[in-house]
């Protein structure tokens, strides 16, 4: 159920502490709320850094739908499976963006629990895909920033000194938004002259 738990019966307990209900008039099984939750901030977490957008709700629904979680039931499987930093993540972000959905006791205890080596290596993989997402959302950042500059007639236009930007350096950058000769000048911390200051 969770990517990372692959060995034999790793899914026995989620299924053992399932419950069968009928879903217009087919019998299902659904987890216990607590492992749902579980299952949403690891996964979620996990798979999905650039849009939490998708997750989010999944976990709101569970935390507003369940009568009660049981968060001991939570915290034990997030020790047990190793995902204690997805977890952490996951709920610290709901309570911080949309109030206190989460009992102050259970994150006090999550932020507490230790993290596994192998959980740790998991992550460090984690913080260098979200490196190179960064990277491509400035990018995109820089592109919106050319295009808007082409509609309002300034693209080409040094930002700083009003010049044309020769022909060569936009060939070469072309969300250039300064000259070489700016570029230079400018704080010198940015070579590539993407910007003024
Ligand atoms: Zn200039």
């Amino acid at each position: 159920m969770l990517p990372f738990c692959v060995e034999p019966n790793a899914d026995a307990d989620f299924w053992a502490a399932s419950k069968e209900v009928t879903f217009e008039s087919q019998t299902v099984r659904v987890l216990d709320p607590a492992d749902q939750l579980l299952h949403i901030c690891a996964h979620g977490a996990a798979w999905d850094i650039i849009a939490p957008v998708r997750w989010i709700p999944d976990a709101v629904a569970v935390l507003q739908g369940a009568p009660r979680i049981n968060w001991e039931r939570l915290l034990l499987q997030t020790r047990r499976r190793k995902v204690t930093l997805l977890v952490r993540g996951a709920l610290n972000y709901i309570n911080q963006t949309l109030g206190a959905l989460v009992p102050a006791d259970v994150l006090r205890e999550i932020n507490r629990l230790d993290v596994s080596i192998f959980e740790k290596s998991n992550s460090s993989i984690k913080d260098m895909a979200a490196v190179t997402l960064e990277r491509e959302r400035r990018t995109v950042q820089e592109i919106e920033g050319a295009l808007k500059r082409i509609k309002s007639g300034e693209y080409g236009l040094c930002a700083s000194c009003d010049k044309p930007i020769p022909d060569a350096r936009l060939k070469a950058l072309p969300c250039a938004r300064v000259c070489v000769r700016c570029a230079e000048q400018g704080s010198g911390s940015r070579s590539n002259g993407l910007t003024a200051d």
